[in-house]
């Protein structure tokens, strides 16, 4: 039997979301949309590490991210090579999970000014790269204080919240002072997947990233649909990660449980189809069509997850999406979902 530590090290090795489907399908990459145009991508999907923000997390006792081996490395040369390498002409970069909640709410304030006011200069200067701000939640306070800073005085393209923070889910009415901070600026909101409040207790000893980033994604939609965010603060910008997770396939149900209550509308399908959706991790070949059916193409966009998706395995993904995305479906996906993302954040 294999054990733990040696799965781990295996799948950390290959990537955070996993990719055996890219693999499978990398071989087959070469002979498929020969006429596709390499480059072109536009990358909303893309984390910065920096150096204090890792020695921060180790110090709190964050040796392994959610059920990861290592910390990725990171740096800004090794992000513009990937960007080359892989065609991807301009990316939004933004904090993974656990982001600046390592364990200490107080000190969370701190570290998400830190964060952002490095990822303000580390794009500075640098015409293919915007980022996405950090908030320190659960403290609604400190993250309106923070969001406004960020998106008035930093220029961040808009905000990153993990789909929870510290058990707290995206639809708790505490969070009406921010969401309605964000509805007045338009904000995009990059929801991007944390491990859930109980994780040790249902992740069967393997990454959250593996599974439970794809639920916690789903919950957290959820929670803003059933009591009410996404109806009262109809501006903001919803972007999920990963395809939306296991969304589409819980668009019926959870519109069914509804309508049992006397609840009809808005439907879970209206829901999915005002937000926006990355192609990170593995869609290709079986998500992407239940995805496509749920919600249709124009707010797909395109997501490398690098750095914790390695250089190796963000290039076996855009094989595989060349490799398996039907043509009925994208003409060219590359140049659709880059479309799609300048019709979401405007030249960038
Ligand atoms: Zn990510």
């Amino acid at each position: 039997m294999i054990d733990r530590r040696t799965l781990l090290g295996t799948l950390g090795g290959v990537t955070v979301s996993g990719v055996a489907h890219s693999v499978v399908s990398a071989s087959r990459s070469a002979r498929a949309n020969p006429a596709e145009p390499a480059g072109g991508l536009i990358d909303l999907h893309s984390h910065f590490l920096p150096d204090f923000y890792v020695r921060d997390a180790v110090q709190a006792g964050i040796a392994f991210p959610d059920g990861m081996p290592k910390w990725p490395s990171w740096s800004i040369g090794e992000h513009l090579a990937m960007m080359d390498s892989c065609g991807v002409d301009s990316a939004v970069l933004s904090l993974s999970s656990p982001g600046v909640l390592l364990g200490d709410t107080a000190q969370a304030a701190a570290l998400a000014r830190r964060v952002n006011d490095f990822a303000a200069e580390v794009t500075s200067g640098q015409p293919r790269l915007g980022f996405f701000a950090s908030l320190p939640l659960p403290n609604v306070v400190d993250s309106v204080v923070e969001a406004v800073r960020a998106l008035d005085d930093l220029g961040a393209d808009g905000v990153v919240m993990m789909s929870n923070a510290a058990g707290m889910y995206l639809g708790n009415a505490a969070l009406s002072p921010l969401m309605a901070a964000l509805h007045a600026r338009s904000a995009v909101v990059f929801v991007h997947p944390t491990s859930p409040p109980n994780a040790a207790a249902v992740n069967l000893g393997l990454p959250a990233s593996m599974m439970e980033f794809l639920f916690d994604t789903a919950r957290t939609v959820v929670d803003l649909l059933m009591l009410g965010t996404i109806d009262r603060y109809p501006n903001i910008r919803w972007v999920l990660t990963h395809g939306g997770g296991v969304l589409p396939l819980l668009s019926d149900r959870v519109d069914f449980f509804r309508s049992q209550v006397g609840i009809k509308a808005p439907t879970m399908s209206d829901i999915l189809q005002s937000m926006w959706f990355d192609l990170a991790g593995t869609p290709a070949p079986r998500q992407l069509p239940a995805l496509v059916s749920a919600v249709g193409t124009e707010h797909l966009v395109y997501g490398s997850d690098f750095c914790f998706t390695p250089l190796d395995a963000v290039r076996q993904q855009i094989q595989s999406l060349d490799a398996s995305t039907p043509s009925e479906v994208f003409a060219n996906w590359r140049r659709a979902t880059s479309d799609n993302a300048r019709r979401l954040l405007g030249d960038i």
